[in-house]
């Protein structure tokens, strides 16, 4: 069967970890571009991405944690859409909830860095390259440049902790971004810094040309792999307790015999 909808021109570091983790759910988000209601926890990070986001468009004498705050209404106004609303069932008990959690986060926050030290090179920086004939792009939370004329890759993270043994996925999309920007900046990352706001805790790695490679290969790997699938009209399923348990689309490939382990 051959898809109505086109190949997507470009694999982000979500999307191609979409791909790695089920090349079906890559399909369904990527390709035929199905809804996935939004939840809590990913409307949660849209609206502390969005204050932090704004927070850096200021000056940096400007970043304080009172102008962080002032960003919060204007927030609610721009994520907390109809649709998310109705998505995550946004009732006041809810609301008040999130704005708790997001002012616990700008205080966490604010111990981790001070902002109007940071010198940033882009915020929400939109990239898009070829790397090994892998049309590539991504959009950085931050890309700072350090007093040694060094850059850094810093993504925030509103979830949960990485377990203490973290594994090399935690660092996979982050590896990529150095691609990114190595191919499209000329200059490639020195660090790459994961900030857990809602922990106040930051885990970073230096950024080695074996990685890089890696991980751009990887993503020339999948690409090719897309195009095939793309071509035969259909992405193979992998179910697994661990692809599946947050997937958007356990319903329909149930509904398509996929063997989908839990409820
Ligand atoms: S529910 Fe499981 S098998 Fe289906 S697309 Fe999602 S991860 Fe893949």
């Amino acid at each position: 069967m051959a898809f109505d909808q086109p190949l997507p021109a470009a694999l982000s570091p979500s999307r191609l970890s979409d791909f790695q983790t089920c090349p079906r759910r890559y399909q369904h988000a990527s390709i035929e571009r199905l809804a996935q209601p939004a939840s809590y926890a990913t409307a949660k990070g849209r609206f502390v991405h969005y204050v932090l986001e704004q927070l850096y468009r200021l000056e940096g004498p400007e970043r304080t944690i009172e102008h962080a705050r002032e960003y919060v209404e204007p927030a609610v106004a721009a994520i907390l859409t109809d649709e998310v609303r109705s998505d995550i069932g946004l009732d006041e008990g809810m609301l008040a909830k999130l704005l708790a959690e997001t002012e616990a986060i700008l205080v966490r926050y604010f111990a981790m860095e001070d902002p109007t030290s940071v010198t940033s090179e882009g915020v929400e920086l939109r990239l898009g390259v070829e790397v090994n004939d892998t049309p590539l792009s991504g959009i950085l939370d931050r890309l700072d440049r350090a007093d040694d004329g060094s850059l850094t890759i810093v993504d925030y993270k509103t979830g949960a902790l990485p377990n203490r043994n973290y594994d090399s996925h935690t660092f996979a999309n982050a590896e990529l971004y150095a691609a990114l920007c190595e191919a499209k900046l000329g200059e490639r990352p020195t660090t790459l810094r994961l900030m857990y706001v809602a922990h106040g805790q930051s885990i970073e790695r230096s950024v080695s040309d074996v990685v890089v490679k890696a991980r751009a290969n990887a993503a020339a790997g999948a690409w090719t792999k897309i195009k095939r699938y793309y071509g035969d009209g259909d992405f193979p399923a992998t179910p697994s307790v661990n692809a599946c348990r947050f997937c958007s689309f356990k319903d329909l490939c149930r509904s398509q015999g996929v063997p989908v382990p839990g409820r």
